[in-house]
């Protein structure tokens, strides 16, 4: 039996639950039933059939059985034989009579050789007096205990009807009896006998191994609650917890001593309060979602409850499934961040370039070099709109799966480097930009207007993250083969949490000072597509919150200017 595989559907992991839980309740009740009251052989209770003692008595009951077996028979020894399906050996197996039970294991032969295995297969009793020289137990181990002669008998489970009548029969393996006293041998009545008592021997094996497979099926289905991603929690009809695995566990933080008690005193939720009492009346479409855990750092999930009854129709109580939804949630928040911020950054421009064109062209009196200004502001906004709507363009390129298509040249680095810093100069009054270039700067085969992106974006989001000023320095150096260049601010800092999230799409630090700067979350991701992607390099970050942050980007300088313009085309 293999333990199920549960769906990642809510509504589906809901039913196969139902299920599941079912059979764990019927599972219970078996295990149960073979503790305490024992059963009829091959399970069916009819008139007729033999009754087995319970489990709990099984082992004693078997080892009498076996000790009865070797009186009447006036055997020196008795062992029973166990078919293993996986090695294809029939085994010795305890209890047994006249044999260390720690060398039972030796004795073992493949089932299809010896006397041991013709028995096994043809389901027939077979009598033999001398081994030495019978040629039919050649292979079988009856050296080793000594044997001078014996019977072998199957071991059968019959299954019955409510009838009486045989439906099915299993051979489970064979039961042998060695050595008549006092140097006797062994007779038809004694065949007769052995099939006989043999009955009882091989109901009583079936039933423990019946009930090891139920236990052993028991702790398969727990162990798949147990390691489900959703929280599962089972409370009875009473209100009771009586299944909370690890993830519900880990929801609530508490351990399995919850397990017992009242789920009040444990699940503080009025929203888990309601579902389990809007299931227990039946209603199965009520959910709810609930956040866990301190303010701004909560997780939230959303819950489903529904009502298990067992195969009688018994209730069981309410299994609530617990699903994280807080990705989900949080992807809704920054999209709606992200509308608000893209209109901001839209309109902004848009702004300024629709006040200086009304300006212009309310007054002509401006002067030249008034209207010069004012063409530049105009300029420099319609960049940045551009810019923003290029970044939204590129991401959505990422998104659909194409990497932003390169064009490689062999670029001089020294002088990118004193253009973007240059032009990013004219940006701030509040900051000082400097260029510190360690070393040669060399030229590298790489996409220059992607690496000038990369730099500009760098180099803004310090001036932007600045907002008292300070130094921003454009570090350059080729260290170990790559080119290493690195953006370093003075600005309010990264927290570690958010160390490699900003560079995911739409992530922006959301606290107090970060708040009030204005951007995306786009342009970290772009760079890092650029860095990673198009230039088959590394981009981190160091940083520490109120002292600033370091970008800092190594670029390979392997790449071939022949197989790269290959690439080009
Ligand atoms: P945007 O600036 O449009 O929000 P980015 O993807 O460029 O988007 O940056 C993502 C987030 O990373 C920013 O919102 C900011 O919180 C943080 N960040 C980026 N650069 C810096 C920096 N130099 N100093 C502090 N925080 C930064």
């Amino acid at each position: 039996m293999t333990a199920p595989a549960f769906s990642d559907d809510p509504n589906e992991l809901k039913k196969q639950l139902e299920a599941a839980l079912k059979r764990l309740a019927d599972q219970d009740q078996k295990i149960h039933d073979l503790e305490t009251k024992g059963s009829t052989a091959g399970g069916a209770r009819s008139e007729g059939s033999m009754e087995v003692a319970p489990i709990s008595e099984a082992d004693a009951t078997l080892r009498r059985l076996v000790q009865r077996i070797a009186m009447i028979l006036q055997a020196e020894k008795i062992v029973i034989m166990f078919y293993d399906r996986e090695k294809g050996e029939l085994i010795g197996i305890p209890p047994s009579y006249g044999v260390e039970e720690d060398r039972l294991n030796l004795f073992r032969v493949r089932a299809t050789k010896g006397i041991s295995g013709e028995v096994f297969r043809d389901s027939e009793p077979t009598i033999f007096h001398d081994p030495a020289r019978d040629p039919r137990t050649k292979d079988d181990p009856f050296s080793i205990l000594h044997v001078s002669n014996g019977i072998t008998v199957p071991l059968v489970i019959e299954k019955r009807d409510e009838e009486n009548r045989i439906i099915d029969r299993t051979t489970i393996g064979v039961l042998h009896a060695f050595n008549k006293r006092h140097g006797e041998d062994f007779n038809d009545e004694d065949v007769r006998l052995l099939e006989r008592m043999a009955k009882n021997v091989g109901a009583i094996i079936a039933n423990l191994q019946l009930y090891r497979e139920v236990v052993e099926e028991r702790e398969e289905l727990l162990q798949t609650f147990e390691s489900l991603n959703a929280g599962l929690v089972l409370v009875s009809a009473e209100g009771r917890i009586s299944q909370m695995n690890a993830s519900a566990r880990t929801i609530f933080s508490c351990g399995t001593e919850a397990l017992g008690k009242q789920y009040s005193d444990v699940i503080e939720s009025p929203d888990f309060k309601d579902v389990y009492l809007s299931a227990l009346k039946g209603d199965e479409n009520f959910g709810r979602e609930i956040a866990v855990g301190p303010a701004h750092n909560e997780r939230f999930y959303s819950l489903q409850g529904a009502l298990v009854k067992n195969e009688e129709g018994r209730d069981l109580g309410v299994v609530t499934i617990f699903i994280d939804i807080t990705e989900m949630k949080q992807i809704d928040k920054m999209k709606s961040q992200f509308v608000a911020m893209a209109s901001h950054e839209l309109r902004t421009p848009l702004t300024a370039i629709k006040g200086f064109v009304s300006t212009l062209l309310m007054d002509d009196g401006f002067a030249a070099e008034e209207r010069q200004e004012f063409y530049m502001i105009i300029d420099h906004e319609c960049d940045r709109l551009t810019r923003l709507i290029n970044d939204l363009l590129n991401t959505a390129r990422i998104e659909a799966g194409e990497s932003l298509k390169p064009h490689y040249t062999m670029v001089d680095t020294k002088s990118l480097l004193e253009k973007v810093l240059m032009i990013q100069k004219q940006s701030t009054m509040k900051h000082t930009l400097k260029l510190n270039m360690v070393g040669d700067m060399p030229k590298i085969v790489a996409d220059e207007d992607k690496l000038d992106q990369i730099l500009t974006n760098l180099l803004n989001n310090a001036i932007k993250y600045a907002p008292n000023g300070g130094d921003v320095i454009l570090h350059a150096e080729v260290k170990g083969g790559v080119f290493e260049m690195a953006v370093e601010d003075q600005g309010l800092g990264i927290p570690k949490d958010h160390l490699s999230r900003v560079f995911e799409k739409f992530h922006r630090v959301n606290n107090e000072d970060n708040r009030k700067i204005y951007g995306t979350g786009l342009g970290l991701y772009l760079v890092k597509h650029l860095v990673d992607q198009v230039h088959f390099g590394k981009i981190w970050v160091e940083s520490e919150v109120g002292k600033g942050s370091t970008f800092i980007v190594q670029i390979p300088m392997d790449l071939d200017i022949e197989k790269a313009k290959e690439i080009n085309n």
